[in-house]
């Protein structure tokens, strides 16, 4: 039995070996707060790429929409998600599918983080970001008004 290999890499509470800690996005690019990147799996010879994203008690991803499909998984911690219209509480080991052209955005709850697993295609468009209309439509609904706004 091997205790190390090179094709085993160790995970220690949500970093792994040889992985960087990456800003989410370059902080002029779009709004978010509080999330960090880890790119697990990224290969020119694979058509999908792995990714953990941890957003930090009280932060959030960017709400974007674009035409590649994501993946999701909670590993840890939990908060709430918008998806198209739909604002739902996440937990732990949640799975997460967000289609084609959808806006989306991840909130951790206010006390614990919100650790997860993000699986996109290798070749993929670049994420767009909501126009004012989009977010007076976005936001006429209250529960989508009120998770933008990062209340419970
Ligand atoms: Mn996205």
């Amino acid at each position: 039995m091997h205790t190390q290999s090179s094709h085993v890499r160790r995970c220690h509470d949500f970093r792994w070996d040889d992985v960087p800690l990456l800003e989410y996005k370059a902080v002029d690019e779009a709004p978010f707060k509080d999330v960090t990147r880890q790119v697990l799996f990224q290969r020119d010879d694979m058509a999908s790429e792995l990714r953990y994203f941890e957003v930090a008690p009280g932060g959030h991803s960017t709400l974007e929409r674009h035409a590649h499909v994501h993946a999701v998984i909670i590993l840890r911690g939990r908060g709430r998600c918008l998806v198209g219209i739909e604002v739902t509480a996440i937990d732990t080991h949640d799975l997460i599918t967000v289609p084609p052209m959808t806006w989306h955005q991840f909130r951790a709850a206010d006390d614990a983080p919100l650790g997860f697993l993000c699986m996109v295609a290798h070749d993929r468009d670049r994420p767009q970001l909501p126009t004012a209309d989009d977010l007076v439509q976005l936001r006429a609904r209250p529960d989508v008004a009120s998770f933008l706004d990062g209340a419970a």
